[in-house]
């Protein structure tokens, strides 16, 4: 037996779809929406990441405003553009690329976007009504997790799910996302005892470790959802996901492939967020 492969180039098409038909119309009504990039430094994949946000920008009818700063920007400077950007009623999503130079505190950075246009959702204000279950910004990878179960039918409500990872970007939320779906979930991390027997009660696996292949098919129950967050980089250059997929596939009922699976998902969700942000503003 195989699993179904949970397709996330599909998946993706089909947010950003919706997201160009919800752009469309506020377009006709007023303007369409609005992202304004911020991006200080070389990182590479940074500037790829914010290279695909643009193109995703392009396909869904949003406009997008990109700014770009060397590495030695000034915090000032930077705190500086996002309090002109958090002013201007034509801007709807304001995001910071992460990593940033050394010498800036992204904590500061992050924390300087209003609320209401971080379609990061990584604000602490944000991070707050996401745990207490209110209409909020959601971070983009978890969210992308969920509408994955989603829209393959997975039931969520009521089963045991298991976060592997715990970081503020990924694990963490998606484990409150999981939760506010009602699911039973479990996060571990690097000081779990048991793992493997605790991945095995899961019907509902995120890996987001990154560490290629840690997740192997013994660990997994079988006919469960697998969902691999993880990108890393092998010795040969390609890039695998945190779950052993070649042999998980045997055992798992469904299972996203990387690359190819949450990957695309994460630009699509910040599509959707953009939007969002921009009727909320436009009272649509
Ligand atoms: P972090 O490094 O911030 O977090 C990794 C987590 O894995 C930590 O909580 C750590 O535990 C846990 N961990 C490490 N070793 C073990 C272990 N032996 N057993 C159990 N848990 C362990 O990574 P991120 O959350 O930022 O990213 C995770 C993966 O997802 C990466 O591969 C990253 O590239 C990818 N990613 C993909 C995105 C996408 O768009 N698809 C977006 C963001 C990330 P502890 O807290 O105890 O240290």
């Amino acid at each position: 037996m195989s699993a179904q492969i949970i397709d996330g180039k599909e998946i993706s098409a089909y947010i950003k779809r919706k997201a160009a038909e919800e752009a469309a119309v506020c377009g006709s009504q007023k303007r369409n929406p609005c992202l304004a990039v911020i991006i200080a430094g070389e990182d590479p994949a940074s500037l790829i990441y914010v290279r695909n946000k643009r193109k995703a920008c392009e396909e869904c009818g949003i406009r997008s405003l990109q700014y770009a700063f060397g590495p030695d920007v000034s915090e000032g400077e930077l705190l500086s553009l996002i309090d002109s950007l958090n002013a201007d009623d034509g801007v709807d999503g304001i995001l910071c690329q992460l990593p940033l130079p050394s010498h800036i505190d992204e904590a500061k950075i992050t924390n300087s976007i209003c609320p209401e246009k971080d379609v990061d959702g990584f604000h602490p204000v944000n991070v707050g009504k996401m745990l207490s279950g209110k209409d909020c910004f959601v971070p983009c990878t978890p969210a992308g997790v969920i509408e994955m179960l989603k829209y393959k039918n997975i039931e969520i409500s009521g089963k045991r799910a298991v976060v592997v990872g715990r970081s503020n970007i990924v694990g963490k939320p998606a484990a409150a996302l999981l939760l506010a779906e009602n699911a039973t979930v479990t996060v571990c991390h690097s000081r779990t005892v048991g793992l493997k027997d605790i991945v095995k009660t899961a019907d509902i696996v995120v890996a987001a470790v990154g560490k290629p292949k840690f997740i192997t098919a013994d660990m997994l129950k079988d006919g469960c959802a697998v969902i691999d967050v993880g990108i890393n980089r092998t010795p040969d250059g390609k890039i695998c996901g945190d779950v052993d997929f070649e042999n998980a596939v045997h055992v798992a009922g469904a299972i996203t492939p990387v690359p190819g699976g949450v990957g695309p998902m994460t630009i699509a969700m910040l599509m959707h967020n953009t939007v969002k942000s921009c009727k909320m503003r436009l009272g649509l």
